[in-house]
């Protein structure tokens, strides 16, 4: 399986953020640890898959989410 689209963001914390799908372009919140996958509202791309620790993103991160 090809999964060299996913990457663990680098010294994130735990906190919620904004992501943006590569696929369609939609941002939409997320935690960094996350216990189910992550799919795109809008086109159903998988956005963030959980690891056990930080999420393994396929998504652009936008911002901080307060
Ligand atoms: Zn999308």
């Amino acid at each position: 399986m090809a999964e060299s689209r996913f990457a663990k963001p680098k010294s994130i914390g735990n906190k919620f953020i904004r992501i943006k799908c590569r696929d369609c372009g939609n941002e939409q919140v997320t935690y960094t640890k996350i216990s189910s996958v992550v799919v795109c509202h809008i086109c159903n791309a998988t956005l963030a898959r959980p690891t056990g620790g930080t999420l393994d993103l396929a998504a652009d991160i936008v911002g901080d989410q307060q």
